[in-house]
């Protein structure tokens, strides 16, 4: 899983994709017959079918991160958090600050070291605010290297674990590869396949908003990753997904309900063709497909998910069966479906 390590490991914290656009870039301009960036800097490929009709997919390609906010006078830097994080999972991190050059630094709490904290204070919940970033460096070196506003993204290595990966930013590269890799697979389909790896997703889905508008599509798929709270502490009927069943057909979640016709139709095609798959209903959370949907005058959506465990952590974990899963429904559905023909948005 070469390609996957790669898209897990290349920064692109929301608002800075430039580096994570550029090594998709490359991987769609092997398998699309166009591909342009847009003003948001969303990264379009299309690839040309033989007749009518538009199927836009969607994974983003940002990632949850920070960026620099404060620098004081001992060479310390405060951050803002770009998406959502947890607090408790950020301790004894870390991270990459891609100033003029990339610095790597320990993510710490402002607290006193646990030999010498009190009782009182060890309870105390840590917030974003209370963490800094030790770059190692005088404040002068700081100064030069490293700029308000520079883009700081965590750091955890790639690892294959049993028959799982494990990275920083499996969300969304998961989704990405997903995409990359069902092109590839695909021969006879009719419908032009705008590839979208948008921007800003972790922000409020803001790149899927502007790149539907200027494609129009006739339908709309995200390709994301979901929660897969099957592990200890979580309770049966919230676990959302089960890591190793197979790709989930999103049904809804906060932001979308997918549209009941093209759920019956992926569902259809997984079964008779014998793809693992699962139902998801996400009680919180969104994906792009919530912003497709509304475009212009409504689109129909649906998502594709990668169960994944421990989400918006850097150990973010997808099982290798549930991505090739996604890959060969997504394929299936794109050979298979003339958007024009299918009878959507109208239950
Ligand atoms: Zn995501």
């Amino acid at each position: 899983m070469k390609l996957l390590e790669l898209l897990t490991q290349t920064p692109g914290v929301a608002g800075r994709e430039e580096r994570i656009r550029e090594v998709i870039r490359k991987e769609m301009e092997a398998s699309c017959d166009e591909v342009r960036s847009d003003a948001l800097g969303n990264l379009i490929g299309l690839k040309k079918g033989s007749g009518q009709g538009k199927i836009m997919l969607a994974a983003h390609m940002d990632e949850i991160g920070f960026l620099v906010k404060y620098i004081d006078d001992k060479g310390f830097v405060r951050l803002q958090p770009v998406g959502g994080f947890d607090p408790r999972m950020l301790m004894g991190r870390r991270v990459i600050v891609h100033g003029k050059v990339d610095l790597i630094g320990n993510l710490s709490p402002s607290t006193k070291p646990v030999h010498i904290l009190t009782e009182e204070e060890k309870k105390k919940q840590l917030q974003i605010k209370d963490f800094f970033v030790d770059l190692g460096l005088p404040h002068e070196q700081v100064k030069e290297k490293v700029e308000i506003g520079d883009p700081v993204s965590l750091r955890q290595e790639f690892a294959r674990i049993g028959n799982n990966y494990s990275s920083k930013a499996m969300d969304d590269r998961a989704g990405v590869l997903v995409m990359l890799e069902a092109i590839k697979k695909i021969q006879q389909h009719r419908a032009d396949i705008y590839m979208v790896a948008t921007v800003q997703e972790e922000v409020g889905l803001r790149g899927a908003l502007t790149s539907s508008f200027g494609i129009v599509p006739d339908l709309g798929i995200a390709l994301d990753v979901t929660l897969a709270a099957d592990y200890p502490g979580g309770e049966e009927p919230e676990y959302v997904t089960r890591l190793g069943e197979g790709v989930a057909i999103k049904i809804m979640d906060s932001a979308s309900i997918s549209d009941h016709n093209l759920v019956k139709r992926l569902r259809e095609i997984a079964r008779s063709e014998n793809i693992k798959h699962q139902m998801e209903i996400l009680p919180r959370g969104g994906t792009d497909a919530g912003s497709i949907q509304l475009s212009r005058t409504g689109i129909p959506v649906a998502t594709l998910s990668v169960p994944c465990r421990y989400i918006h952590t850097v150990n973010e974990m997808v099982n290798r069966n549930d991505l090739e899963a996604a890959i060969d429904l997504l394929a299936s559905f794109l050979n298979k479906t003339d958007p024009l023909d299918l009878n959507t948005g109208s239950i």
